[in-house]
């Protein structure tokens, strides 16, 4: 049975990138060495990386004077690292989620931290509007996409402090301005590659401004000096990610992604819109996420909640139980699922309400 991969992260990969890299943990690059076993100062992954960095800056058209690094510790380990880099006295954070409230808290170790505006009170189920970013905070920072709560940021807001933002789960997704912001990261499993590689985007003029030391592994001076391999990084996450990089290249970079992406999710809305078993959790459309997208049953239908979720599974659909902070149903549409995997969540939703 064709099965359809709705997980949140790690999650659905292009099947050519995993093609790759199956042939790449065999022979890489006929070195007639596995991948798992090649040095990561090798000339050969030396020029994978460099052309990882390459295809980053060339897909999201990113400005001179920015440099894109390949970390670990995933995006976790950066809340800490942003402020450790970038606070002084005070940073400014927008609450729009289970991640932006951890990287928030993160920040309190380093100094005081504003939070502009929350929508915690009603479950993260939109995104905040109308606040107020004091002009005296080091940085802003944002969680553009909420992977829970099926919320999104889709625009890149103007700022007049240093805009930093959390793209683990919408990068690739859609075009940024990258230049609105000094650092943009991101876990790599949602929209790029396996879980074990952490991608930042850093204006290299932007660091080197805080009073406190850093140490060495936490200050991304060290890594943008030893171009990411101070340390050894990922190399095998790393090398699937440059070939999803070029599989997004190939379909037309991120103004096709988006495309795709917006007709897959619209398709889908519109099935949660007009189907009367269900019902979305985001009511604002221009809130709603293009990647995660969360829909719970219809109240006089709850109690069919656990059918649905063993007739969708019959069908071959893997990962759509929401979050337990949420309930309901998650249908994460990352970049590399296919059209036909919405389709036949669609489908499913369609014959489910047809037979009760
Ligand atoms: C998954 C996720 C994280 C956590 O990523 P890790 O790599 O597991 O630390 C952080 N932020 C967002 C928006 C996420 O979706």
């Amino acid at each position: 049975m064709k099965v359809h991969n709705f997980y949140a992260g790690p999650s659905v990969l292009p099947e050519s990138a995993i093609q790759e890299t199956k042939n790449a943990l065999d022979n890489f690059a006929n070195t007639g060495i596995s991948l798992m076993s090649i040095s990561h100062r090798s000339k050969e992954f030396v020029a994978v990386a460099e052309e990882g960095e390459r295809l980053f800056k060339e897909l999201l058209d990113i400005p001179d004077g920015y440099r894109v690094l390949f970390l670990g510790g995933g995006a976790s380990s950066q809340f800490m690292m942003v402020p450790y880099n970038f606070m002084n006295k005070k940073a400014a954070y927008l609450n729009t989620g289970t991640w932006a409230n951890k990287a928030q808290k993160e920040a309190n170790f380093f100094g005081e931290v504003v939070e502009v505006a929350s929508s915690k009170d009603s479950l993260y189920n939109y995104i905040p509007k109308g606040y107020n970013v004091p002009t005296d905070a080091d940085y802003f920072h944002i969680t553009t996409n909420n992977t829970i709560y099926g919320t999104e940021i889709k625009q890149d807001m103007d700022c007049k402090i240093p805009l930093i933002a959390d793209m683990s789960s919408d990068i690739f997704s859609r075009p940024v301005d990258v230049s609105k912001y000094d650092l943009i990261y991101g876990g790599a499993q949602k929209n790029f590659a396996p879980s074990g590689v952490t991608f930042v985007i850093v204006k290299e003029s932007a660091l080197g401004r805080v009073e406190r030391a850093i140490p060495t592994m936490l200050d991304y001076r060290t890594h943008v000096k030893a171009d990411s391999m101070f340390n050894t990084p990922p190399v095998v996450p790393i090398f699937t990610g440059v070939q999803t990089l070029k599989w997004i290249k190939a379909l037309g970079g991120v103004d096709a992604m988006n495309k795709i992406n917006v007709a897959k999710a619209n398709l889908l809305y519109d099935e949660i819109d007009r189907n009367k078993m269900f019902v979305p959790t985001i009511n604002d459309v221009n809130d709603r996420s293009i990647m995660n997208i969360c829909f719970v049953m219809s109240p006089e239908y709850k109690e069919l909640e656990q059918d649905f979720m063993a007739f969708a599974t019959e069908k071959g659909m893997i990962g759509i139980k929401g979050h337990r902070s949420v309930g309901g149903f998650r249908a994460s549409t990352y970049n590399a699922l296919p059209k036909e995997s919405v389709e036949a969540l669609v489908a499913a939703m369609k014959e489910f309400e047809s037979k009760k």
